[in-house]
């Protein structure tokens, strides 16, 4: 049977970031990954279509905020590009006035999101009060129902969840990260060039021979000297673990590790993440920009050699087949200059077996949960842009808690602490 100092399990971004940093530190690392190829939720495909790379799954970067991500692609000599919106593009947002009661709602929120710590680990102990879903929020505000829906389809290009299912403390988070409603709302700043998926690539070049592509991990279980991964016709025996999986594929893995009650039961419902993205070949006099509530949720355009791409995000309800088909004909109707040229291009995030979820949303009651797991100490310690302390389901998010999974197992190597007689 193979060994290892520190096994690392999933080469998404976290997981990467981890297995690089250890190897950094001359530690006998072996990263494992489920799918034949690297990146995870990071995802970039050639369009045919229009003739351009186009991401998948993530794609957005603010760069004055997600610093960490930023270093990396410098590390690495990956580019950004601005996203701007073409000087001729048409343009449409829900309507919105200065006087609105909209901007009386954002206002409160803000204030709200002001008193939040972000850096503080308990950040959401302070906002029990508000830890209900958005809809339960919104019930007795009496809000217009343009403004409502204003308020829904930017919370969904956040959250990327429906809103009777994901928590409100999750919104304000979101707000305090970024400093305030109006700068979190307008994130979409910057892409990578060459798409989301080259930094996972770079990573993963450095990684070499220590990282195991197909190897699909189905158990943890703790031993005397250390952790045993079982996969369907291999083995592993490490010291110590990363476990960098999505926390919607944990359910599905037999964890016998000692977790928290909170932990579990979010690993047993999952977080709520349901987001639709998908691509489609058009032509058009101009480009096009718009919001919608509920269907294509987000719209923008990416220019190709050949032709345009428009992206549409939506709640993948009942299901992401359907949701984009809702989302096509939202287009069609809001933008009638726009013809689709019946080339479609998108990844069904919740059906993938090594991602059951979109980015991270988490339900009510869900956060302490997520922390509890994210602080789950040495031997095998959990990490993932799902779980970060502080950009949940940002990629700036899965760098940082790979980053942090790593000098947590080097602290712990360094003290040469055992595992318990017990284990
Ligand atoms: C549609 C979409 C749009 C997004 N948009 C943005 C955006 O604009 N900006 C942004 O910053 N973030 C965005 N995100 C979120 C971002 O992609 C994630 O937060 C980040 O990539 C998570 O990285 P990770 O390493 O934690 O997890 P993952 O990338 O999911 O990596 C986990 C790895 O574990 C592997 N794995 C799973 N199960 C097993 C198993 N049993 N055995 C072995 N390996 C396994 C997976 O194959 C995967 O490679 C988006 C996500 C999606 C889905």
């Amino acid at each position: 049977m193979e060994t290892c100092e520190v096994a690392v399990l999933g080469a998404g971004l976290a997981g990467l970031c981890a297995a690089r940093d250890l190897q950094e530190a001359n530690v006998n690392v072996v990263l494992l990954e489920g799918r034949d190829r690297v990146g995870g939720r990071t995802w970039s495909k050639s369009f045919d279509a229009p003739g351009c790379i186009v991401d998948l799954g993530a794609e957005w970067v603010a760069p004055q905020h997600h610093t960490a991500l930023v270093k990396e692609l410098t590390r690495y000599g990956l580019g950004l590009e601005l996203n701007e919106v073409a000087s001729d593009a048409t343009v449409q947002t829900l309507s919105r006035s200065e006087t609105s009661a909209f901007t009386s709602l954002l206002s409160r929120l803000d204030k709200i999101a002001q008193t939040v710590n972000v850096r503080d680990p308990a950040w959401y102990r302070s906002l029990d009060s508000f830890d209900l879903p958005v809809t339960e929020y919104l019930e007795d505000l009496d809000l217009e129902p343009e403004d409502e829906s204003l308020l829904l389809a930017n919370g969904f290009a956040l959250q990327g969840a429906g809103p009777a299912q994901y928590s409100l403390i999750n919104l304000l988070h979101e707000f305090a990260s970024f400093g305030s409603s109006e700068e979190a709302f307008y994130a979409a700043e910057c892409r990578i060039e060459g798409g989301a998926q080259a930094l996972s690539i770079a990573l993963a070049e450095v990684l070499g021979a220590r990282l195991r592509l197909n190897w699909r991990v189905d158990s943890v279980s703790q031993t005397d000297s250390g952790l045993m991964i079982q996969g369907p016709s291999a083995q592993l025996h490490a010291q110590q673990v990363v476990i960098a999986l999505p926390v919607n594929v944990m359910r599905d893995l037999t964890l016998d590790l000692p977790l928290p009650q909170a932990s579990l039961s979010v690993i047993a419902r999952g977080h709520v993440g349901r987001a639709a993205k998908g691509w489609a070949g058009a032509t058009m006099p101009n480009s096009v920009e718009s919001t919608g509530w509920p269907n294509a949720v987000e719209v923008y355009c990416r220019e190709g050699s050949r032709s345009r791409a428009v992206c549409t995000f939506a709640v993948a309800a009942p299901n992401h087949e359907q949701a984009l088909k809702n989302s096509w004909a939202a287009v069609s109707q809001r933008h009638p200059e726009v013809t689709l040229t019946g080339e479609f291009l998108s990844h069904d995030w919740l059906s993938d077996p090594f991602a059951k979820g979109s980015w991270l949303s988490a339900a009510p009651g869900q956060s302490s949960g997520l922390h509890q797991l994210a602080d789950a100490p040495p031997p095998c310690v959990f990490a993932g842009g799902d779980l970060s302390r502080g950009w949940y389901g940002w990629m700036e998010g899965a760098v940082t808690s790979g980053a942090d999974a790593a000098s947590r197992i080097l602290a712990y190597r360094e003290r040469g602490e055992k595992l318990p007689a017990s284990a």
